[in-house]
């Protein structure tokens, strides 16, 4: 088996994404004590991208808890094309990796680059294409199915979108509605199912097509038939792609070319599942305990 049960949100919507990454009792936080967004404003937009990801001794504290270090010494490089899983307990910093890779802040010490350039170099919109962040919680607007696909890349015409969708297995059942691409949904429209958001979601990001994508899993599971599916989807989409896969699950983690795992804010171990189960260590713990916890 490999991939599983994942949610995805808006890419782009580096907010809501990034609110629900690092956890709803961490908002006030957010709000309160962040550093400015963007506080330099780097304006390259690179033509090609390999999606090389280099994390280089990257130190991190929040600023609304300076006495407790997150990120201690970062190390961390992906090759293009590569997929990471990353797994850790609860609050060693995965959260906060990705919220350094999505700039909603800077590291304090060291650097993190993509292709060979620091992030901070680096266009801010033009950067947010490039990262393709597939969270939790699957965030749908209250508008069209087709809308919601084309939402990271609004110029795309039908076909691109159903092409899209297509390719995520979305089309299948966005037909059988009687509106079909223009059904309504979120809020005030017709609910999808969460194998179904996900699906919504993986056409969004395949539309975009960013060079490093982050798969944030979700904790809970789909029915078998949905998560069939899904995994499909996701697989097609990671083909290609520099992914980083927060993984909650021993499924998904053999889905991935290695696994980092991250504990108080270090990698403590790197290497394929059978090498970790190999060796004496966190990652054979978590794997006994199944992991989970998120
Ligand atoms: P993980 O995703 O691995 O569970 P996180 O990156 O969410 O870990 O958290 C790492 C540490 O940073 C934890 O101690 C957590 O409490 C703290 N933390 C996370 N987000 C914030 C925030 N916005 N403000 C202050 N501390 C935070
Ligand atoms: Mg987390």
């Amino acid at each position: 088996t490999l991939l599983v049960a994942m949610a995805l949100s808006a890419l782009g919507d580096l907010w809501g994404d990034l609110m629900k990454a690092t956890g709803a009792t961490e908002r006030v936080f957010e709000i309160i004590d962040r550093k400015p967004a963007f506080p330099t404003r780097g304006g390259l937009r690179p033509e090609r991208m390999e999606g090389r990801l280099e994390v280089e001794a990257v130190h991190f504290r929040y600023p609304a808890r300076p006495d407790s270090p997150v990120l201690q010494g970062l190390e961390l490089a992906v090759n293009p094309g590569e997929a990471v899983a990353v797994v850790g307990p609860s609050g060693g910093g995965k959260s906060t990796l990705v919220a350094l890779l999505t700039r909603l802040y800077d590291p304090d010490a060291g650097r993190i680059l993509l292709d060979g350039r620091d992030l901070r170099e680096l266009d801010p919109s033009w950067l947010r294409q490039q990262t393709g962040i597939v969270s939790q919680e699957p965030l749908l607007f209250s508008c069209s199915i087709a809308d919601n696909i084309r939402y990271g890349r609004p110029d795309a015409t039908d076909a691109e979108v159903q092409a899209a969708a297509r390719a995520a297995h979305a089309h299948e059942f966005i037909q059988r509605f009687p509106e079909g691409y223009l059904t309504e949904v979120g809020e005030r429209g017709t609910q999808l199912s969460g194998g179904q958001r996900q699906r919504v979601a993986i056409a969004r990001a395949m539309l975009v097509d960013p060079s490093l994508l982050i798969l944030d899993e979700a904790t809970s599971a789909l029915d078998a038939e949905s998560e069939h599916l899904v995994k499909d989807a996701l697989e097609r989409l990671m083909k290609g792609r520099t992914t980083l896969i927060i993984a909650h699950r021993l499924s998904t983690v053999s889905g991935a070319d290695r696994v980092v795992v991250i504990e108080a804010g270090r990698i403590v171990q790197s290497g394929d599942h059978a090498t970790l189960m190999g060796e004496e260590g966190l990652y054979r713990r978590l794997v006994e305990r199944q992991f989970v916890a998120a």
